[in-house]
């Protein structure tokens, strides 16, 4: 029996997480949740799973679920304390799929509370992966990924020698706005860039596949889970998104992982590892699919990729700091605030700002972590503020 904390339980990839559990109730107990405010549905899941532990955002929230759940077995906490909570409660697995920065410092605490970690929170690493890493090999913890792209990689390197693996190849859907021109793409709506093609997910990560900074992520995630450097991780547009990514080993061969769009797939793979459960999911069929079409990612429509490559070359924050300005870029994208375009080039002038100051020096600990993403999140508002007034009339390209 795997016991299972699932920090963030009410989101995409939460749920379709004990879907997975709830479909193998002899081999996983879930035993602690994380959530921030959708309590009617986090109070569902307490009654259906009855963990030991569950956290909430704030003590309002604390408040509403234990009137929701009278009598309950559950000990109910919240904030910060809450997380920390989930993340070192006694389970073999914790599940970091909450969304953004907010996941840093529990999953820092999973880790070195000497919890084996199955990673959505792609987040945690953009900001701290050498922090991260340091620290799971400090506490001999495995790190799995939950990223379909990730996921691919890691079982495409089953079994072959690290010093066999040339380079990585990403696949990317291409997101919404794939043949759109620029033009049009500076002036998406947040109703058709939450349109996305082959996967239903939470809104942060759908706003980033649309501008294709969730595949920039995905390349800095690439570098610290596979111990890549930048010249080995390339990106390329795959829009039915049935290959989830590529390696290619040094004599030439290439090996991808196929599937259907389905997270639960990679979510299986990271829960039951080194097993393989056997999901009552539609299978394949390659003759059905017909055709799989490749293309290379247009960059100058889609600048966020060599963001992330120039946050990838510069120094340890700078990823941190790019990071910080997308988020604070896509919420205030998705509150009305600036155009689909000003998210890319507020980004931009964030990170390019970070880059003329840059010291190079490493991120010795959280704190210096914490202190580029408040840094870069301040630098963003100011963006924003100078921004006020361009609204609708902002350009993709920087
Ligand atoms: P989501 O928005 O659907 O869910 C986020 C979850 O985190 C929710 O349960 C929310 O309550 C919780 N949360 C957010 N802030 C919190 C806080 N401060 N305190 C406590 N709980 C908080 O997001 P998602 O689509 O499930 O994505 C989760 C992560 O997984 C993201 O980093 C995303 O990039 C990554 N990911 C998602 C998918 C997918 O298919 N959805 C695929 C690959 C990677
Ligand atoms: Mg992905």
């Amino acid at each position: 029996m795997r016991r299972l904390a699932i920090l963030g339980s009410t989101g995409s990839i939460g749920e379709q997480t004990l879907a997975v559990a709830a479909s193998f109730p002899d081999r996983f107990r879930v035993c602690a949740l994380a959530a921030g405010r959708r309590i009617e549905k986090l109070a569902e899941q307490v009654r259906r799973f009855d963990p030991d532990v569950v956290s909430v955002g704030d003590a309002d929230g604390a408040a509403e679920l234990r009137a929701r759940l009278p009598g309950a077995r559950a000990k109910i906490v919240h904030g910060a304390e809450g997380l920390a909570a989930v993340a070192t409660h006694d389970a073999d697995l914790v599940v970091a799929a909450m969304v953004g920065a907010a996941g840093l410092r529990p999953t820092l605490a999973a880790i070195r509370a000497g919890r084996d970690v199955a990673l959505a929170n792609k987040e945690v690493l953009v900001m701290a992966g050498a922090l991260v890493l340091r620290e799971v090999h400090a506490h001999g913890v495995a790190l799995l990924p939950v990223d379909s792209e990730h996921s691919a990689i890691f079982q495409a390197l089953a079994g072959q020698r690290r010093e066999d693996l040339a380079r990585i190849v990403l696949t990317a859907s291409g997101g919404p706005f794939r043949t759109w021109p620029a033009e049009r793409i500076a002036m998406a709506t947040a109703q058709e860039a939450l349109q996305h093609p082959n996967w239903s997910m939470g809104p942060k990560i759908t706003i980033d596949s649309a501008t294709l900074m969730n595949k920039g992520l995905e390349l800095i995630e690439a570098r610290w889970l596979f111990g890549a450097s930048p010249d080995q991780l390339d990106v390329v547009v795959h829009p039915q998104s049935i290959v989830h990514s590529l390696i290619e080993l040094r004599d030439g061969s290439v090996l991808a992982q196929l599937g259907l769009p389905d997270m639960r797939i990679p979510i299986a793979v990271a829960l039951a590892h080194p097993e393989r459960l056997p999901l009552d999911l539609p299978r394949l069929d390659l003759a059905k699919v017909g055709r799989l079409d490749f293309e290379a990612p247009d960059r100058s429509r889609f600048p966020a990729i060599d963001l992330a490559y120039a946050a990838l070359r510069g120094d340890e924050a700078a990823p941190a700091v790019l990071n910080a300005a997308n988020e604070v870029a896509v919420a205030a994208f998705l509150a009305g605030r600036i155009a689909f375009g000003a998210i890319a080039s507020v980004c931009a002038a964030v990170l390019d700002r970070h880059l003329a100051r840059a010291t190079q020096a490493p991120l010795a600990d959280l704190e210096n972590v914490l202190e580029a993403d408040a840094w870069a999140r301040a630098e963003a508002e100011n963006g924003l503020r100078e921004r006020s007034g361009d609204h609708g009339c902002e350009g993709a390209a920087r």
